[in-house]
């Protein structure tokens, strides 16, 4: 695909260098059919080198995680080869379904119905904890 002419779809930009795919992963962009394209170490003004991805889908993007793996990245919505929306994704107050409790006592852990939340408690240090149990989610490297 010619990936300056998406026409419908998803650019996430200004990801930290390396970040890309672990991204790519977690969006589980993997499982989709439609052409997806991963750019590493593009050289940025701003950023030094930065990674980018393409996705030429209309698909809903986990805004959340984005901000939770690599927090400052944008993401551009492209509808009919027009950027309808760019916006930067901060650290998300609250992770829904994002990480799992690691507390085997956790509510979370036992009642299976329930969703797992995570609240940040600590900006800075990109801590969070689970809502239910207080339990501290292994950081994000
Ligand atoms: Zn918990």
């Amino acid at each position: 695909m010619n990936v300056d002419s998406i026409q419908n779809g998803v650019v996430i930009d200004h990801i930290t260098a390396g970040r890309a795919m672990r991204l790519y992963e977690l969006l589980q962009l993997d499982k989709l059919d439609a052409s997806v394209a991963l750019i590493k170490n593009v050289s940025s003004k701003r950023m030094g080198k930065k990674d980018i991805i393409k996705v030429d889908a209309a698909i809903d993007i986990d805004l959340d995680l984005i901000g939770y793996v690599d927090p400052g990245a944008t993401v551009n919505v492209i509808r009919s080869g027009e950027i309808v929306s760019k916006e930067s994704i901060p650290m998300p107050e609250t992770l829904t379904n994002v990480l799992v409790c690691k507390n085997p006592r956790c509510i979370s852990s036992t009642e299976q119905e329930l969703p797992q939340i995570f609240k940040l408690t600590d900006r800075e240090n990109k801590i969070y904890r689970c809502l239910y149990c207080e339990t501290k989610a292994e950081p994000e490297r």
